[in-house]
């Protein structure tokens, strides 16, 4: 029988949500919804310093006002896999990277952010430095004697060997991690576990068959998907979408105060006109017309989506 489809949003709530964002959770509702499937909202607040509880609550407040509802999680939501925030999730966080511990994977890093940057390595598709290895062979004295004067990160080891999926957008996608990404961080030198590890332990334990999210994270997936493999869970299927930009071609980012729902609502526009320019940005409508997430359901699919990034109509502002 055909698992039912469990797609998610997963909100860092570390500034108000932009139009990105919306066009991102928009379409993962609209893709689980229209194969009859569930959403599940999980606070990606692992980032003790960037996280605001304001934040969390302002997002599922602006979620219920466009009409993208979650079937499960959310702040301070009972259910089957509870809690849903990131943030009271690091006990279970610390028994998945013992179990890739015992793998005999996972290495102290000593390098700090300016070293590696100050090392010129090669840089990896997400702009990061491609990690040279550098404490990938400390011995356990040397390891004690750097651990005196600074904490050090965990990094897992990667292969070198060629990771593909098939992307529901983009189609086949590959990477290398040995050489485009390098052994990669799975706690800080602070203690906040990374992105990468939550992400996977969290979509793997809650059941997430589906992730559908902007394509500044397909070049994290091949990552993601090495960890599903260590850690002998089935992968979701991964959709990546273009990304949104203003009218002047900029990227949003949430310091576009103009562009937030606020900002938006303010100049007289309806929930049901903001979720029609974001689905004519889709490509589902022919223009930026109002129309409910329900009424977009039927007219979604993957084929109707541009695969370059959009620029928003210029009617929004
Ligand atoms: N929390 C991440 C973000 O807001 C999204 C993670 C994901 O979709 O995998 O950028």
């Amino acid at each position: 029988m055909e698992q039912r489809v469990v797609g998610r949003f997963a909100p860092s709530p570390s500034g108000r949500l932009h139009l990105g964002n919306l066009f991102c959770f928009l379409l993962a509702w609209l893709s689980a919804r229209r194969q009859g499937g569930r959403i599940l909202l999980r606070i990606e607040d692992l980032d003790p310093a960037r996280s605001k509880r304001a934040y969390s609550e302002q997002l599922q407040r602006d979620l219920a006002f466009l009409g993208l509802a979650w079937d499960e999680g959310g702040l301070d939501a009972d259910g089957l896999h509870a809690p849903y925030e990131q943030s009271r999730r690091g006990e279970f966080y610390q028994q998945i990277l013992n179990r890739l511990r015992a793998q005999g994977l996972v290495y102290p890093c000593f390098c700090s952010r300016a070293q590696l940057h100050a090392a010129s390595a090669p840089h990896a598709a997400d702009g990061e430095v491609v990690y040279p290895g550098s404490c990938r062979n400390l011995t356990d004295d040397e390891i004690r004697r750097r651990s005196l004067a600074r904490a050090p990160a965990l990094r897992l080891m990667v292969p070198d060997e060629e990771i593909s999926f098939d992307d529901l957008h983009y189609g086949r996608c590959s990477q290398n991690l040995a050489r485009e990404c390098g052994d990669f961080i799975l706690r800080r030198s602070d203690g906040v576990f990374a992105y990468q590890l939550a992400v996977v332990a969290d979509d793997a334990a809650m059941g997430v068959t589906e992730v559908v999210r902007g394509r500044d994270l397909l070049a994290s997936t091949p990552r993601q998907l090495y960890l599903y493999r260590l850690l002998g869970a089935p992968a979701p299927r991964f959709g990546h979408l273009p990304l949104l930009l203003a009218p002047d071609g900029r990227r949003l980012s949430k310091r576009d105060a103009d562009l937030s729902l606020d900002a938006l609502v303010a100049r007289g526009l309806s929930a049901a006109a903001i979720t029609g320019a974001l689905g004519y940005a889709a490509g589902l409508l022919d223009r930026p017309e109002p129309a409910t997430p329900d009424e977009l359901v039927p007219l979604f699919s993957w084929d109707k989506l541009p695969r370059e990034d959009v620029r928003l109509p210029a009617a929004l502002f």
